[in-house]
């Protein structure tokens, strides 16, 4: 990354001279900001707390072009061991406000705001629909480009609208057809458009209904997924049927199997997690081999819900290439 890294140290200079308001670091390692505490550095990171500030990232990538990868809390991200070779944006400042309309239906929350706080003021003013997120983490902006949720629900059955800052430079406003919500996807994963803020909305309940509801899902995520561990969760979609990944990749034998500090967990199939100094070769092997196991024994295969990021090749074409030693 010698060439990048010059660049990098470049951009960062003119970052501070033309008046960007966020922080700027380079070589700033990104398993720390991850779920999965996996990952190399990034070339640059810069927080953008403004649009003004978003713009002058736009314009100096423009000008010095080199990948972008926007990123949330880190939750659902493999970070290449060998880190991600350009400018890693994350959003804060105003990005991190959240603000409830007079008639206490909507909510105007940016995209750098936690699931939790979320969840926490809808609670607070009573509306309903935002408590079935209870447990997921990451923020609000990973959750509108993953269509989190679980099961059939994703967050994008709430949203009235999306600010957006298009890969073009423009700040539009969708509506939820415009982003394309489907299972554990959006149209935000075709594109590079940066979601910056979203109005969400829901029925008034009481309070007391939403606290139970979020309860009974924390303690069924607690008994049944391996949440004290690091992970990012689900590795893989749902295929269609009546199976689930977990079910599939369980009935293939793949429970407790290991590669280095990665294992997928025996209590929840679909989780691998990180024991202590798992790369992310180990999960990426993991990951294959599952795929592969489960594609003899059923002929499905499995599509990755994790997004591997700073990787030369697509993980797709990782997986399909990966050889049993
Ligand atoms: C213990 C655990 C349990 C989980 N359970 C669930 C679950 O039940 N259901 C579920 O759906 N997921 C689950 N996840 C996965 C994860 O939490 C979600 O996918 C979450 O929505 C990711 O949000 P994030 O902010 O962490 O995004 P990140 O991991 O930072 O990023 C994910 C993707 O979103 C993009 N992105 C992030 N912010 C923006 C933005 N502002 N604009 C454009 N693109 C952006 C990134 O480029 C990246 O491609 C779980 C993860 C863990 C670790």
């Amino acid at each position: 990354m010698t060439g990048i890294n010059e660049t990098a140290k470049l951009l960062s200079q003119k970052f501070k001279d033309e008046g960007f308001t966020g922080t700027v670091s380079v070589d700033a390692p990104l398993a720390p900001l991850t779920w999965y505490k996996i990952g190399g550095s990034a070339a640059i990171l810069v927080e953008a707390h403004s649009v003004t500030d978003l713009a002058l990232a736009k314009k100096l990538i423009d000008d010095n072009p080199m990948p972008l990868l926007v990123m949330g809390a880190g939750s659902n991200i493999l970070v290449s061991d060998e880190g991600f070779p350009g400018l890693v944006l994350r959003l804060g400042g105003i990005f991190a406000s959240i603000d409830v309309d007079e008639n206490e239906t909507r909510i105007r929350v940016g995209a750098a705001v936690p699931l939790l706080t979320l969840i926490r003021e809808s609670v607070r003013i009573g509306l309903d629909g935002i408590e079935r997120l209870a447990g997921i983490p990451g923020s609000v902006g990973g959750a509108i480009f993953m269509n989190a949720g679980t099961y059939g629900d994703g967050i994008g059955g709430l949203i009235e609208t999306v600010d957006v800052f298009t890969a073009t430079g423009e700040l539009e406003t969708w509506d939820p057809l415009e982003c394309g919500f489907e299972y554990r996807s959006s149209r935000f994963q075709m594109t590079d458009d940066i979601i910056l803020f979203a109005v969400i909305t829901g029925q008034r309940v009481e309070p007391e209904k939403l606290n139970t509801e979020i309860e009974r899902r924390l303690d069924k995520r607690k008994k049944t997924q391996p949440i004290e561990l690091p992970s990012c969760g689900c590795v893989f979609k749902n295929p269609d049927g009546d199976k689930s990944a977990a079910r599939l990749m369980q009935d293939a034998g793949l429970k407790g199997e290991r590669a280095g500090d990665a294992v997928i967990s025996s209590k929840h199939t679909n989780f691998i997690v990180n024991e202590g100094a798992a790369t992310a070769k180990d999960i990426i092997n993991l990951m294959a081999k599952a795929r592969k196991r489960v594609y003899a024994l059923t002929g499905i295969k499995l599509t990755p819900e994790v997004r591997a990021v700073g990787f030369k090749e697509p993980l797709e074409v990782m997986l399909d290439a990966w050889k049993e030693d």
